[in-house]
């Protein structure tokens, strides 16, 4: 643990470009501590790594796994300087912990990805007026500020999807608008927040593309990934998704361009459209590991985890290879509705992997583990992944 009187009179500060790695053996900081968390500090871990986890959650799922886990607000300066003071590198788990605490962290510590991209991702405005301005198409949008903006509203397609511009994720602050006379009213449900008003997308599916980028600027993709959703919140992903080559490739040029855009060291996804007239559109972009890419850990070479570790202390990124195709289905809290499933009925599966997050609390929608089946084709997996969850369902 920290010692709070110790003076830090010469921070190891390089936020403005040091480039020495930091080697296995190291101490690295996490601010977060959920599942992304997690499994971060388990592959890095693995590579020889000592983790420290800030999280304001005793016993978080990465704190379980981390060697050490230092429970304190975030929004608490002192703790987050002291915090950091006593790592060589500090990543975030996920864009929503408090911009603050990651600009005080890299006052005193390098903080890769650096805070300015927890700026820009955690506003949907400016995250989208940052993708139109990188030349990286998206549906039409309007900021709904005020009243006035109302106006300039209906200049969109309706119908369109009315989104707060912040603390919104898996569907939450999300209303579907008709048609544009139904604007004031969407606008009151979300109590009059800032928002964003999007076009509504008919998109003929969904899909990801992860990237990790390098101190040095390197960068690789790992071939994208096809994802389905329900109520808001994934539900499948399907590796590698079946697409023409000219497409796979637009959407990895997408992720290079948000990566070099934002100048981000680490690992970034982008949750793009394919739309029924074949062209790729970026939804959001998350400045972390995703959902998605958790088939990464069993089906491909380097997983999208051990990708972070090796772009936040400046080591070379690792192989983005399918081993094999893979699909991963979501395990959610309501699956709890009597008691744990059992689980024997998964493990007994050949090709099937197991990942739970550690969480003692089971609510419905709460991400509590995921299942990934590998398969000779995407389809197989696909197959064999549903089957095994429905065991699940079943027990
Ligand atoms: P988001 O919170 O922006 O990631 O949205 C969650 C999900 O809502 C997306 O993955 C889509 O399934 C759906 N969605 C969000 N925005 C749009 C849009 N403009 N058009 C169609 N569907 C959308």
């Amino acid at each position: 643990m920290t010692d709070p009187g110790r003076i830090s009179l010469s921070p190891r500060i390089d936020t403005a470009g040091a480039t020495a790695p930091v080697p296995p053996g190291a101490v690295v900081g996490v601010l977060g501590g959920g599942q992304l968390g997690r499994m971060f500090t388990l592959a890095a871990r693995r590579l020889g790594y000592r983790v420290h986890v800030l999280t304001d959650v005793p016993d978080s799922p990465a704190g379980q796994v981390a060697d050490v886990e230092i429970c304190a607000e975030l929004q608490d300066p002192e703790a987050v300087a002291a915090f950091a003071r006593d790592v060589r590198v500090v990543t975030i788990e996920w864009e929503n912990i408090p911009a603050e605490a990651a600009e005080v962290a890299a006052q005193n510590v390098p903080v890769r990805p650096r805070p300015h991209v927890l700026r820009v991702c955690q506003n949907r405005i400016r995250e989208k007026s940052f993708l139109r301005d990188a030349g990286v198409p998206t549906s039409r949008f309007v900021a709904l500020r005020s009243e006035t903006d109302l106006e300039a509203a209906r200049g969109l397609v309706f119908p369109a999807v009315l989104k707060t511009s912040e603390s919104g994720y898996d569907g939450k602050g999300q209303v579907l608008v008709r048609e544009p006379g139904d604007l004031a009213a969407a606008w009151e449900t979300l109590r009059r927040r800032e928002s964003i008003l999007e076009e509504f997308v008919d998109f003929e599916r969904e899909l990801s593309v992860i990237a990790a980028r390098g101190l040095d600027g390197s960068f690789v993709a790992y071939a994208p990934f096809e994802n389905t959703h329900r109520n808001h919140i994934l539900d499948l992903t399907v590796s590698p998704a079946e697409l023409a080559p000219p497409l796979a490739a637009r959407a990895v040029e997408i992720g290079l361009a948000v990566m070099e855009g934002l100048d981000l060291v680490g690992v970034a996804c982008v949750e793009l459209f394919l739309t029924r007239q074949g062209e790729v559109l970026a939804n959001e972009i998350a400045p972390r590991p995703h959902n998605s890419g958790h088939v990464t850990i069993d089906a491909h070479l380097c997983s999208q985890f051990e990708q972070q570790v090796r772009a936040v202390c400046g080591l070379p990124l690792g192989s983005t290879r399918p081993r094999t195709p893979a699909a991963m289905a979501n395990l959610l809290g309501e699956l709890w509705s009597s008691g744990a499933p059992d689980w024997a009925r998964v493990l007994a599966l050949q090709d099937v992997t197991l990942h739970l997050y550690g969480k003692t609390e089971a609510r419905p929608g709460r991400k509590m583990g995921h299942l990934t089946a590998l398969g000779a084709d995407a389809a197989t997996a696909r197959e064999r992944v549903l089957a095994a969850r429905s065991l699940l369902e079943a027990s």
